[in-house]
């Protein structure tokens, strides 16, 4: 390691790879390598590298105005949250725009709280949510590993992913149910239509605030702009990052007009969320989802990845479209580095048998055929 890196706070494995530059779905490292990129820098890179439309709003945008507080109205923070919500398809009229997944989630919960008056938030085994007291609150298996606060800040009830009697937890005393509804870190894994309509049910009995967490599976990776169209669920608030600023950090909070309402003035705050530079590379973002058909070409490549790398290790799959669990007979985390050797990027997830898929949405079934040659050749 050399001694800059050293700097850096060691939390993060490293990759063996030194990343100079980078073109479409392709990396390109310091000794010469061209390395297929189906990890997407944690599910960030949708457009894949270098994209034209993105690059040339940021650069305008930079040239133009680059920054202004939430104080000061401006009309590509206003272009944004109408894109968003029309993008989305589903019952939101209102948009908060934060910087980060977590920072969007702690502010859904904040919400959750004022609206129903209770302590207890539900969420799922497997769950992740982010690394603040809240979010990191909602995670499985933060608390005694990485959590690092005392205690969390209101009661937590975790319960079993696609159990539906487990349903029954959900109780008056619940303000909120947080879900992923394919779940990333989590391996992959799908929730499917019926669990999720009958989260929504119980939600709705116990006057419960449903909360999609899309940060991972949002913004068309599944193939629909969110998993809630996917699945047909329309919660009451919906998170999302990662993909949406294509590597540009923001977030945004979705509500409905029920949950809109409670906001108040100064209730939430932020100073870059929703901040020019960011509302640029959004609108980039869904401008290159919709006219180049990019949720058509996930569907049909993710349909690919199914009916073509089902050989090597690979024994099944979970998950939705670029949001893709191979399933292997061996540690992934071993077919991972066999990958790499072989000049692909893949990721691990927190299910030790299943490597993630998250590749950028231009994909081609040109490119995915080097995946399951290099699979074949790992063998079983
Ligand atoms: N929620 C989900 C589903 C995530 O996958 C992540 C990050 O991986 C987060 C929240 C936290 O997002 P951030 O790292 O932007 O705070």
């Amino acid at each position: 390691m050399n001694a800059a890196a050293e700097l850096l706070a060691p939390v993060f494995a490293q990759y063996p790879l030194s990343v100079t530059s980078a073109s479409g779905v392709w990396l390109h490292t310091a000794d010469g390598r061209r390395v297929l990129d189906l990890y997407g820098g944690h599910a960030v890179v949708a457009l894949g590298y270098g994209h034209p439309g993105w690059t040339s709003a940021l650069s305008g945008q930079a040239q133009t105005l680059n920054f202004q507080s939430n104080a000061v109205p401006l009309p590509v923070r206003e272009r944004a949250a109408a894109r968003l919500i029309a993008f989305s398809q589903l019952d939101f009229n209102s948009v908060f725009f934060v910087n980060s997944g977590a920072e969007a989630n702690e502010n859904a919960l904040k919400m959750a709280f004022t609206l129903t008056g209770r302590s207890e938030v539900v969420a799922l085994e497997h769950g992740f949510h982010g690394r603040t007291a809240a979010a990191g609150a909602l995670t499985w298996g933060a608390a005694g590993k990485w959590y690092g606060f005392p205690r969390p800040p209101f009661d937590v009830r975790f319960i079993a992913r696609r159990d539906a009697a487990a349903l029954a937890q959900i109780s008056e005393r619940t303000a909120a149910v947080f879900v992923e509804p394919v779940q990333g870190v989590g391996g992959a894994f799908d929730l499917g239509a019926d669990y999720l309509a009958a989260l929504r049910r119980r939600c709705n009995e116990t006057g419960t605030v449903l909360i999609f967490d899309e940060v991972q599976c949002g913004m068309g990776r599944t193939g629909a702009p969110f998993a809630a169209n996917l699945y047909g669920v329309q919660p009451d608030m919906l998170t999302t990052a990662k993909a949406l600023g294509n590597g540009f950090p923001c977030a945004a909070l979705l509500m409905t007009p029920r949950v809109a309402r409670a906001v108040k003035l100064d209730a939430l705050g932020t100073t870059f969320g929703g901040g020019p530079m960011a509302c640029a590379a959004i609108c980039a973002v869904i401008e290159a989802l919709e006219s180049e058909q990019l949720l058509d070409n996930v569907r049909r490549v993710g349909e690919l990845i199914r009916t073509r790398c089902l050989v090597g290790p690979v024994q099944g799959f979970q998950g939705a479209g670029f949001l893709a669990g191979l399933i292997c007979q061996r540690p992934a985390r071993d077919i991972q580095r066999a990958l790499l050797e072989r000049d692909i990027l893949t990721g691990t997830s927190g299910d030790p048998q299943v490597l993630r898929l998250l590749p950028p949405f231009v994909l081609q079934a040109a490119e995915l055929e080097l995946l399951r040659t290099a699979l074949l050749e790992i063998g079983p």
